[in-house]
């Protein structure tokens, strides 16, 4: 970098002033509670609640584990039809659920491929785990559609749509289940979270069960459960990150807009189009690469770093490709094409909300002329 020695990562973690979190801090010395749905938790899940549009909430210790409680919850079983473009958490939270990940084929969305789900069902076939890749919603009508006809449970892994909306509301309404992350990386924070979006109290109160060793009360436990708890320091930051979200959204709104406009010109670069009606959280900054743009993805990536900017090849390499998931039938290339090409052009690019205009600038400034 010309203007700054630091390096600069794909995101930095938003943080509220420290004297505002000390309070909080006091509270919960004070009072000693430090966990198992506290004060704090309370108060955050019924905010985040209403923040986001979601009539019911469940606060999680992390996205993970919210991810392995939903499958749980809905007893999903036997074949999953997911998606290989993602974070290996996605396949990894049917893994360890049993649960055999049957990968189909993105399409330029970034996202599952409606018309490639029917081919892939079997009798075994129990849901659809989707993902709403960047932040950027899947085409959840069509997705419903298959999902009523084949009687398959739908969840939605939507760790990168924090506070995404389209025309009718909230994304995080559609499906049986949609699950977010607050892991430090994410829009939103909670340094570790996440959180389960469920449409009914009695979901809520099933999937409370669970994510507390299955205890109801003192003496009785209703089902397997596990540790998934979200403890009160991390829902006392999530309280007061709350605050201070909208104004980040809008600072990553004029970061991703200046991208745009810098990159307009660059040959062989193409930013991913905004999903029309629908209002982004502008998440990541992904470009694509293409065969036109004078040097490979690869070698930009490299060079980048050498100047100190450190963009993310999110999602290379495919899920499909890792070692636990490749012998799988659904994971040869030539049933994810679209998915194995753009996993060799997509580079992220850095987007967080106090990232200066000018390093922005330096980054396109280095793209456009490589
Ligand atoms: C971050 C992420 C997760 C995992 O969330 P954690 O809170 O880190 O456990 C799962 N799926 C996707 C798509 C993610 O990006």
């Amino acid at each position: 970098m010309t203007d700054s020695c630091r390096d600069i990562f794909v995101t930095k973690p938003s943080l509220p002033p420290l004297e505002e979190f000390i309070p909080s801090l006091e509270a919960i010395w004070e009072s000693a509670v430090l966990t198992n749905g506290g004060l704090f938790h309370q108060r955050f899940e019924a905010a985040l609640a209403e923040y986001l549009g979601a009539k019911h909430l469940c606060l999680f210790v992390n996205g993970t584990i919210a991810l392995l409680t939903a499958l749980q919850a809905l007893r999903v079983t036997g074949e999953v039809l997911t998606t290989p473009f993602s974070f290996v958490a996605t396949s990894h939270a049917l893994w360890w659920n049993g649960v055999k990940p049957v990968f189909v084929d993105i399409d330029a969305s970034m996202n599952m491929n409606p018309e490639r789900l029917e081919a892939a069902i079997t009798p075994r076939t129990t849901a659809i785990l989707a993902v709403h890749c960047y932040g950027r919603p899947c085409d959840v009508r069509a997705i419903q559609d298959i999902a009523g006809r084949h009687n398959l449970k739908v969840i939605y892994d939507a760790a990168h749509a924090f506070g995404v909306r389209d025309e009718g509301g909230s994304v995080l309404r559609h499906g049986d289940l949609s699950v977010l992350s607050f892991h430090a990386t994410k829009v939103f924070n909670t340094f570790e979270g996440g959180a389960i979006i469920c449409p009914d109290e009695k979901t809520k109160q099933h999937i409370d069960d669970l994510k507390n060793f299955g205890h109801a009360d003192e003496v009785t436990v209703v089902a397997p459960g596990i540790n998934g708890k979200m403890n009160e320091f991390c829902a006392a930051l999530g309280l007061l990150q709350l605050k201070h979200i909208d104004a980040a959204l809008a600072r990553r709104a004029g970061v991703d807009a200046r991208y745009r406009e810098r990159l307009k010109t660059a040959r062989g670069i193409q930013c991913l189009e905004r999903a029309a009606g629908k209002s982004g959280n502008y998440a990541y900054f992904p470009i694509l690469v293409r065969e036109d743009y004078p040097i490979a993805r690869d070698e930009l990536y490299w060079r980048l770093k050498k100047e100190g900017i450190h963009p993310r090849r999110y999602f290379y390499p495919l899920i499909s490709e890792f070692p636990m998931y490749r012998g799988l039938d659904s994971a040869r290339s030539d049933n994810l094409p679209v998915a194995a090409r753009l996993s060799r052009q997509v580079l992220c690019l850095p987007i967080y909300p106090d990232l200066e205009m000018s390093v922005v600038d330096a980054v396109c400034d280095l793209i456009a002329a490589p």
